[in-house]
């Protein structure tokens, strides 16, 4: 062992200085009040040498009483920080010793630190990332599981929150027409709405698609909850306008609340989930769960699997039927047509009406070829008629997803040619939002069907977006006027409106739904086109439609009578 006289220790120790001079890791020894006694190049470089108290080094002013705190507890702390430097606030990971100066008998602090800002910020940055839904900026799944399991593992007596599960109505439909581009910019203003909505109250998070969940922290009160939801449909009353078009979205609210329906986060999920979805079927804006309630979701559910199944082999099995409902033309009230409409006769459950399952064929698909069923079956029995002299025009629904698909046009010419039916006695009905898609796809099918001599009808307006521009802008022959303007009283000077504006665009007008002969009087008094409703006769089989249409065929006579 070498003896350690002066000399060799005054080397060691310039030795030691150069080490620490030439570290990039900041070393600096504080006395027992935090005063700066020594620090090496990287801290001065870091710091500057004012200030030279380690209290008003560090950027939170609290945070001096939690080194102190550890610092009573053990002779090491190990902590990340943030630090006021000559380059702002940094954020440095910090080794603290308590160094014992046997000299003068008190506590030294050696603090040994590295600058971690950029690593930091790198973790909250893929935090956020993991957290945060990249369309919206909202809070994701993940961010509302985390977010609900730290209000259920910090549960005390007294706690209550809401959970509002939210999707938009006809959403898919936008998406579908208007492309993902529109969608996605009308999710981004949802999402913007509903943060506003919400506000303070708890927090909102999108959690895939068009779905939203709120949380609302130490809410329970139904007539508070009631509030908060009609705030939420408040705001998103107003139309939202993309790509030229106003679009409205309604959104269906479903309900439940901790710890009443629930203690689990699945468990809450799952009942909103179905509170939601009984706040669809019923076309209510929201509602709320109950135990009851519950049980009609679930046989709904069920209901609408069994009908997806069943639909499956229904086609092949020959268990749809067309019925056939007239139109009445108001100048002679005779038979100016016919409305081809879907009858499922479903072994078990017997006569399914269109309501029931067109929606769910056109969400899985199927209502291609059930669409080309119906034609098919419609453009037959038009030929058949034809054939035994009555000369009788079939319209035919269209469906939305029919409409979008490519070969719509190619597959209306086969069937023409196939069955023999001549283009001018089809008619195809469409409605308005088959029309909010890609303005020239639209216009190119349109006009592919119309120049082929198919008549073109708008059917159920007044119920959609109501948007007569439409009107000039493709070339529809035919306008179907919805049943609720017969059955609001109070709408019949829109009635009148829409009436005398068809006549100027040079539109046949069909009032639908008639169902009183003072309807009937109103309508030929004020220049409607045609009629169709109970009054004159319900939607009929083949045999009792091809009875009507003899049976009207035997006015011929008469006409002729008159004129005579
Ligand atoms: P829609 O095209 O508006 O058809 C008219 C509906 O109103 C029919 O209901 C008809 O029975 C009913 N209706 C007619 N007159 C009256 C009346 O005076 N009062 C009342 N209250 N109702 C009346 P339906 O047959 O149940 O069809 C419902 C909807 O299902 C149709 O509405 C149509 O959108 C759709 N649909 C029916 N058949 C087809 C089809 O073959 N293909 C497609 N894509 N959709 C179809
Ligand atoms: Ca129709
Ligand atoms: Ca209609």
């Amino acid at each position: 062992m070498t003896e350690l006289n002066p000399e060799n220790a005054d080397q060691l120790l310039t030795q030691a200085d150069t080490i620490l001079q030439c570290t990039d890791a900041m070393l600096s020894l504080f006395d027992s009040d935090y005063e700066l006694i020594y620090a090496n190049r990287a801290a001065n470089d870091t710091f500057g040498t004012e200030p030279r108290s380690l209290v008003l080094r560090l950027a939170n002013d609290n945070d001096i009483h939690m080194i102190t705190s550890a610092l009573d507890e053990a002779d090491k702390y190990r902590v990340e920080m943030e630090m006021r430097t000559v380059n702002g606030a940094r954020w440095h990971y910090m080794d603290i010793q308590r160094i014992h100066d046997t000299a003068l008998g008190n506590y030294n602090l050696l603090v040994t630190a590295t600058d971690c800002t950029d690593r930091r910020y790198a973790q909250q940055l893929a935090h956020k990332l993991a957290y945060t839904d990249a369309l919206t900026g909202l809070p994701n799944r993940s961010a509302l599981i985390r977010f609900t399991e730290a209000l259920l593992g910090n549960i005390e007596e007294s706690t209550t929150f809401a959970l509002l599960f939210m999707d938009l109505d006809r959403f898919k439909v936008v998406n579908d027409s208007l492309g993902h581009a529109v969608g996605d910019k009308l999710l981004i203003e949802v999402a913007h709405r509903l943060k506003r909505a919400v506000g303070s109250k708890g927090m909102i998070s999108r959690i895939g698609g068009d779905e939203f969940v709120a949380i609302l922290c130490n809410q329970s009160d139904p007539q508070q909850l009631r509030d908060i939801a009609n705030s939420i449909l408040h705001t998103m009353a107003d139309p939202v306008t993309l790509s030229q078009q106003k679009l409205r979205v309604v959104p269906s609210i479903g309900i439940c609340c901790y710890p009443k329906d629930g203690n689990t986060m699945a468990e809450l999920m799952e009942k909103a989930d179905a509170a939601m979805y009984l706040a669809k079927a019923h076309q209510n804006n929201f509602c709320f769960y109950d135990e009851q309630m519950a049980s009609s979701v679930h046989n709904s559910v069920k209901d609408r699997m069994g009908l997806e199944n069943d639909m499956l082999y229904a086609v092949d099995n020959h268990e749809f039927e067309l019925y056939f409902q007239p139109k009445i033309s108001c100048a002679d009230l005779r038979v100016s047509g016919v409305e081809a409409l879907i009858r499922w006769n479903h072994p078990t459950r017997g006569m399914v009406p269109p309501d029931k399952f067109i929606g769910i064929a056109e969400e899985t698909g199927q209502i291609i070829e059930l669409g080309d069923w119906v034609l098919k079956a419609a453009m037959k029995q038009q030929r058949l008629w034809q054939e035994q002299g009555l000369e009788i025009p079939v319209s035919i629904n269209i469906s939305a997803r029919q409409f979008g698909a490519e070969n719509l046009v190619r597959t209306i010419t086969e069937i023409l040619q196939q069955t023999g039916c001549t283009p001018a006695m089809v008619q195809l009905e469409i409605t308005e939002s088959m029309l909010l898609g890609d303005v020239d796809k639209v216009n190119l099918t349109l006009t592919q069907l119309s120049a082929m001599g198919i008549r073109l009808a708008l059917d159920d307006f007044g119920t959609g977006y109501s948007n007569l521009a439409y009107l000039q802008q493709y070339p529809l022959d035919i306008l179907k006027i919805d049943r609720a303007f017969l059955a609001d009283q109070k709408r019949s000077m829109l009635m009148e409106t829409i009436l005398a504006m068809g006549k100027v665009l040079g539109l046949t007008i069909v009032a639908e739904g008639v169902e009183t002969a003072s309807q009937a009087d109103w309508l030929i008094a004020h220049g409607c086109d045609q009629m169709q409703g109970f009054y004159f006769s319900r939607p009929l089989p083949v045999i009792a439609a091809t009875e009507f249409l003899y049976d009207d065929k035997s006015k011929d006579g008469d006409a002729l009578h008159h004129a005579a």
